[in-house]
């Protein structure tokens, strides 16, 4: 295992906030596996191998001023994109109310804590997270702790009676509330919004950019989900599905180009089931509609998105693909399992069959495309049977790059009241263990048949590794390291020929 750090500063214009705004990742703990079969000289280019997606946990938000006047807040986000993506609402939300966000805890008056459910492990960070920032309160009495996102929303006032010094607690709908609820918590009133909303899509905030490079972006396109996966707490943490007006998002995607963005990713937990109705018309935008209107903002702008459900992927959306060059050719799929009993079990409403489908048509339409997955490894009552079913669809689909699990129980799911949790945590991990092994297999396999392929690669910064070499990732979502041309610059797209390659990292050079 390695420990490596991050840092990124960018530069971005902001509603109230028009000063030099930076981000820096706080210190950030990949779980990397040594490739000991590897080069050395590869290995020290592995950009990014994940086996959970840790890698931007507790990033905190910052904006570097001293200018009088401003409040600060201090703000840390853990969980899925989206959760991130809301940070950048809330700092929005702040900075009409004076705030700015600080990357020093002891700076702060407002620190707020943006929480995710979705595993066990997930919350157990959040608590002792409180621990510090309770400590950092008893330091500086008057310091307001606020805890956002899905932990609140699950929690509600439970968690303001287990934890004593939080003063708000906000659910995802409820961030338009927070100025109310912090004059409440400044008249020393602990204050809870946790209503989920049928309408709410913040369409209208303009996100504040933080965590950025200023080439890549994250515009939000519909919230909550009505798909009722029997292990998933999402559905009642962040309510029912709403597509956001598809005008509000094609221009969120122009005014992203025209400040020199190149790559934005369509975010919600099932994009394939975006659905918007023009209120005056009746008339429907689904998600093929959509992708293809975000594509013609720029040829020049890459289009990326996730997550996309097997059940609800459509032809169209892959013709739609196949069809613009600037629609990345990567699909992120989870499969969950490669069991029918087990998938029947999850409530995730398609066969293995139906999913070997599906991978089949994305190669035929898309014979370059790539594809990643959710897996879970050890879910109620799988049996040795279901987990080699598991093994082998991770074959079939020769999935790039995998998100790897295993089965935690969320009280209040569908899974928590039906099923027993049954299978033994080290055989869970044991088995987790061999589907990591597997995919680390499969995605040294995948990427060392690109040696020697020419791809189009956008520049988004220096290598990690060394400021001699630029990173950046080519459509298929694969990160690619080369030597530095002094022509070239973050933003812009160069061809690149690929000469080595690990499980995570391609090498290789530019080329005319
Ligand atoms: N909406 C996306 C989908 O349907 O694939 C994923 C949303 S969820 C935030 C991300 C992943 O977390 C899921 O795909 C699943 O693999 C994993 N996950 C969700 N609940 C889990 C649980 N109770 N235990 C372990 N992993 C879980
Ligand atoms: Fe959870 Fe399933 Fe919805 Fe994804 S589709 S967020 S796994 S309920």
């Amino acid at each position: 295992m390695k420990i490596f750090f991050l840092r990124y500063d960018i530069v971005s214009d902001g509603n109230r906030l028009t000063a030099i705004l930076s981000f820096i990742g706080r210190f950030v703990v990949y779980l990397c596996f040594n490739s000991t079969h590897m080069h050395k000289e590869v290995i020290d280019f592995d950009e990014d191998i994940k086996v959970i997606d840790e890698s931007k946990q507790g990033d905190i938000l910052f904006y570097d001023s001293n200018q009088p006047g401003f409040k600060k807040f201090y703000i840390e986000s853990y969980g899925c994109q989206m959760n991130f993506s809301d940070s950048e609402i809330v700092a929005s939300i702040l900075a009409e109310e004076g705030y700015v966000p600080t990357k020093n805890m002891e700076d702060a008056s407002l620190i707020l804590v943006n929480t995710c459910s979705i595993r066990e492990k997930a919350e157990e960070t959040v608590r002792n997270r409180l621990v510090v920032y309770n400590k950092a309160k008893q330091d500086r009495p008057g310091t307001l702790i606020g805890v956002l996102g899905c932990m609140a929303e699950r929690l509600k006032s439970k968690l303001m009676d287990e934890e004593k010094l939080v003063d708000l607690v906000v659910g995802p709908d409820a961030y338009r509330d927070i100025p109310g609820l912090l004059s409440r918590a400044e008249e020393g009133e602990r204050s809870i919004n946790v209503l989920l909303s049928r309408e709410e899509t913040y369409a209208d905030i303009s996100p504040l950019r933080l965590d950025s490079n200023g080439i890549v972006a994250f515009i939000s396109i519909m919230r909550g989900c009505d798909n009722m996966c029997s292990f998933c707490v999402v559905p009642f943490t962040r309510g029912r599905e709403r597509s956001r007006d598809w005008h509000s998002i094609v221009a969120e995607a122009d005014d992203l180009f025209q400040r020199g963005f190149r790559d934005i990713t369509l975010l919600g937990q099932n994009v394939d089931s975006y659905h918007w109705t023009c209120p005056e018309t009746g008339n429907v935008v689904d998600f093929a509609q959509l992708l293809e209107k975000v594509a013609l903002v720029n040829p020049l702008l890459r289009i990326r998105f996730s997550t996309s459900h097997p059940k609800d992927i459509t032809d169209e959306v892959l013709y739609t693909m196949n069809k613009y060059h600037n629609i990345c050719k990567y699909i992120h799929l989870p499969v969950q399992s490669g069991s029918n009993r087990i998938l029947q079990l999850m409530n995730r409403t398609y066969t293995r069959e139906w999913y070997m489908e599906r991978i089949d048509t994305i190669y035929r339409i898309m014979p370059d495309c790539a594809v990643s997955s959710d897996i879970i490894a050890g879910f109620c009552t799988e049996s040795d049977d279901d987990h080699r079913d598991t093994l082998e669809i991770m074959k079939y689909a020769n999935f790039n790059m995998s998100y790897m699990f295993f089965y935690s129980e969320r009280p209040g799911t569908l899974a928590a009241r039906k099923f027993q949790d049954d299978i033994p945590l080290p055989l869970k991990k044991d088995r987790l263990a061999e589907i990591v092994e597997l995919q680390r297999q499969i995605s040294i396999k995948h990427n060392q048949s690109d040696i020697g392929k020419v791809f189009e690669v956008l520049i988004e910064g220096d290598s990690k590794k060394s400021s001699d070499y630029f990173k950046g990732r080519n459509s298929q979502n694969k990160m690619v390291v080369f030597p530095k041309s002094e022509v070239y610059c973050p933003g812009a797209y160069v061809n690149i020929r690929i000469t080595n390659a690990t499980g995570a990292t391609l090498l290789g050079e530019i080329i005319q």
